[in-house]
């Protein structure tokens, strides 16, 4: 398992011709800067320094929607990523969670709940390539997933929430 979660940055490239920033950069195979920027949650006045100087994402959480795009082989849609402690705080929420921490994301899209549920209870390949690079959060939402990474349990278990109003 993957204790060591190094902290990183998503930065802007920038077109060379001065065209101002790559929007449609890949970070990865199939998301690209501006869909990792749109996931942002910050104040107003935060946004410019975080453009232009990156905001923190962790490596692990930036592999994290890829694997699961791989493995259902349909669009998956960041939700939130990064959210400010200001922005926490204005939400009135706490400014522990994982987001505020660069370690957190929501995702959704077709078959994004049940293909994680169903990792979960079977602990099958995209569990374990989830597990395998810290991905230990897993929220369960009407909305969709949230992933997170966290310090892991001595009991190596992972971290689940169920927060759907209707079962299925
Ligand atoms: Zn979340």
């Amino acid at each position: 398992m993957n204790n060591t979660i190094t902290l990183n940055k998503i930065y802007p490239s920038f077109h060379p011709s001065g065209e101002g920033i790559n929007w449609d950069k890949n970070i990865t195979d199939d998301f690209t800067f501006i869909e990792w920027w749109e996931s942002v949650k910050a104040m107003d006045d935060e946004f410019s320094e975080l453009l232009y100087n990156g905001f923190p994402i962790a490596k692990n959480i930036i592999q994290a929607p890829q694997i699961v795009r791989d493995f259902t082989k349909e669009p998956v849609k960041l939700g939130s990523s990064y959210r400010t402690p200001r922005w926490e705080m204005h939400r009135g929420r706490s400014t522990k969670g994982d987001h505020p921490k660069g370690k957190g994301v929501d995702i959704n899209g077709k078959n994004v709940v049940e293909t994680l549920i169903t990792a979960i209870n079977t602990k099958n390949e995209l569990y374990r390539k989830l597990r395998s690079i810290g991905i230990n959060a897993f929220g369960v939402y009407d909305w969709g997933f949230h992933l997170g990474t966290r310090i892991e349990k001595p009991t190596g278990e992972i971290y689940f929430w169920d927060q759907r109003k209707k079962k299925e």
